[in-house]
């Protein structure tokens, strides 16, 4: 038998009427490059993503056009994710920072219409748009006064854009399935790969990210998602945000400026805040340096790569704030676990508390997970064993935007995140490495990421990466690459030995290789992928 209770559509359309009615105003603060501070409020965010809907109809926009952005975290994109979504449209957001090559790769796979590009980005659009077939017209986020002379075709100011269209817009009925925003993943293993979320994968998402125990979002707070709009729609706060009725203050294109987020994070009186952990640290680096304290700020969240000790440390010890560290990837939404305490736990020493802060977070309802052997057996939730990392849920992928997913999801539909883990018996789950990226010395597995922490926690290091190269007799070794502190004398012998007593023996690492610059990808991460094959030719010593 159903159940007899209304099939109302979960969509971001949803999520709009009920801020514009219930926290019409709330502020939203932003940074531009045309403004170092704007201010306005949710009423007006919602009035002019309906003049933005009328002008993208007279466009020419249709359902289903995908509608690229190459934006910084501000009130203009905020528009351009509702505008976009709740016409039927697809919000299409590009990382800037990527190779051109590959924002023309992403562009013309998408086909997208039409290119909304930030005033502090718009030459790389000059240099790519003739390779951009598809493209009928680019705008620029800006003003009149403040529109550049540009080579681009079919150019428009935002601005002038929308000033002269009416702010009533019937918005369509959508089915909770249609398509809201496309976001390709930074590409680390090749061709970058659309992950294309719906209206109701959206709200899950939001609503899940909401809860107490994950982000704990309360209509008092102030929220400063440092994390862009375009890496997996700053984590989902531009919908969890209006849900609960949160202020939100953007960085726009500062968000890697100490002196700018400590200003917003003050003046604004932020109580919460979400970013990777290279923002944090260039923070961290600022407060230390300048002597500041951060007034309001009493928790974040850290994700997209492993959290260091020190940063949990730093923010406890010297600025009274909780670093909750969550996992998840552009597959999923991106949410799959965050850290939070489990009843029972409140006495726990604050070193204690840091090796669970240290783990990746317990999972989060809606995302089921699971570990794997080799042969898709599941492993035990004991802490010790570890395999390939899978999850299945309403705001996981089940396939990749024009592409097949044959090797991504198994037979009975879960996702195969890349991700090495082990799960311990109170849930809490710890990335151990990366599949691809683990090292298979002699039939065992050595985590790259657990040695690369012992590493970088050494005082004179910068920076570290480790990899596996082939090695006769053990098949692959570790090799450790390190950037350490200008004025260092520090040799080999000294950071093996820094090892001892950290780790078993065997794992190690066979040799080390000093170098004054590691490469990343687009959204700052290692890219071991390059770095394995600058170090292709690479033999040990021993070898
Ligand atoms: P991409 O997969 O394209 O690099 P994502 O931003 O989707 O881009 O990255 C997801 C990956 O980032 C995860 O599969 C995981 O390897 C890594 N990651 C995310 N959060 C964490 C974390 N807290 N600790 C360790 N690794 C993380």
């Amino acid at each position: 038998m159903r159940g007899l209770m209304m099939d109302t559509q979960l969509t971001i359309t949803g999520i709009m009427r009920h801020a514009e009615l219930n926290y019409p105003d709330t502020e939203v603060v932003s940074v531009t490059a045309d403004n170092p501070l704007h201010r306005y409020t949710y009423k007006d965010w919602f009035r002019r993503s309906r003049q933005l809907a009328n002008a993208l109809k007279k466009l020419g926009a249709v359902e289903d056009d995908c509608i690229a952005t190459l934006a910084w975290n501000d009130y203009r994109h905020l528009e351009l994710y509702y505008a976009t979504s709740c016409s039927g449209m697809i919000c299409h957001t590009i990382n800037p920072r990527l190779f051109p090559e590959q924002v023309a790769y992403i562009v013309n796979h998408a086909e997208d219409k039409f290119v909304f590009v930030d005033l502090l980005v718009y030459k790389l659009m000059e240099a790519l748009h003739t390779n951009l077939p598809s493209v009928k017209g680019y705008i620029i986020l800006t003003d009149a006064e403040h529109m550049p002379e540009t080579s681009l075709p079919n150019v428009y100011c935002y601005e002038d854009l929308i000033a002269a269209e009416s702010d009533q817009f019937e918005w369509p009925d959508l089915d909770e399935n249609t398509a809201c925003v496309l976001c390709y993943t930074s590409g680390t293993t090749g061709n970058p790969k659309g992950v294309l979320y719906s209206h109701r994968s959206a709200v899950l998402h939001a609503y899940a990210g909401s809860l107490p125990s994950v982000l704990n979002l309360k209509t008092a707070d102030v929220l400063l998602p440092i994390v862009p709009m375009f890496h997996v729609n700053a984590w989902g706060l531009p919908y969890a945000a209006p849900i609960n009725g949160c202020k939100l203050v953007m960085p726009g294109p500062k968000m890697a400026d100490g002196e700018t987020l400590h200003f917003l994070l003050n003046s604004e009186k932020v109580t919460f805040s979400a970013g990777v952990p290279t923002v944090w640290l260039a923070l961290l680096d600022y407060l230390d340096k300048e002597n500041k304290s951060l007034d309001t700020l009493r928790r974040l969240t850290v994700g997209g790569a492993a959290c260091p000790l020190s940063i949990i440390e730093r923010f406890r010890d010297d600025y009274d704030v909780e670093v909750m560290q969550g996992w998840g990837m552009t597959e999923m939404s991106p949410l799959g676990t965050l850290f939070s305490l489990k009843a029972g736990m409140e006495d726990l020493s604050k070193d204690e508390k840091a090796q669970l802060q240290l783990k990746q977070g317990r999972g989060v309802f809606g995302c089921e997970m699971k570990i794997v052997d080799e042969d898709n057996n599941e492993l035990p939730w004991d802490g010790v064993a570890f395999g390939a990392l899978k999850v299945r849920g309403p705001w996981v992928c089940s396939a990749y935007f024009k592409a097949d997913n044959t090797d991504s999801h198994d037979a009975d539909g879960w996702f195969d995140t890349g991700d090495v883990a082990n799960i311990d018996a109170q849930g809490y789950m710890q990335i151990t490495d990366r599949t691809k990226d683990v090292i298979k010395s002699g039939g065992e597995w050595i985590s790259s990421i657990e040695l690369e922490n012992i590493a970088v926690d050494h005082p004179d290091v910068t920076e570290t990466a480790v990899i596996g190269r082939y090695h006769p007799k053990w098949t692959e070794r570790p090799l450790l690459i390190v950037i350490s502190h200008a004025d260092s004398e520090l040799n080999k012998a000294d950071i093996l030995k820094w090892f001892d007593g950290k780790v078993a023996t065997w794992m190690i690492p066979n040799d080390v290789v000093f170098v004054d610059e590691l490469p990343h990808t687009a959204t700052g991460k290692l890219n071991k992928l390059s770095l394995r094959d600058q170090f292709k030719d690479y033999q040990f010593p021993d070898a």
